[in-house]
């Protein structure tokens, strides 16, 4: 049986749901999905090593998502990766 692997926004590395975070938006509005349970279009990001310091930077989540990200939501990431 094979393990499903999520792509990290920041590194482009595929991994095991595991090893990410996962950030989800449903109807604008964005969460961090600490269960990984929670409907809607998601994205991933490492939970360990250099990620959690460079998404911010790098725009990941904008990207991903194709929109802005709040402050507050930013905040909530690093909070859950560090
Ligand atoms: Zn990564």
């Amino acid at each position: 049986m094979s393990t499903p692997l999520r792509m990290c926004v920041v590194c482009r590395q595929m991994k095991e749901k595991s090893e990410l975070l996962r950030v989800v938006k449903k109807d604008g509005d964005f969460s961090v999905d600490t269960m990984g349970k929670a409907q809607g279009r998601g994205a991933y990001i490492c939970k360990v090593g250099d990620c959690c310091e460079k998404f911010e930077k790098q725009h990941s989540f904008e990207r991903a998502f194709k929109c802005a990200l709040g402050q507050d939501l930013k905040e909530a990431i690093k909070k859950e990766l560090i």
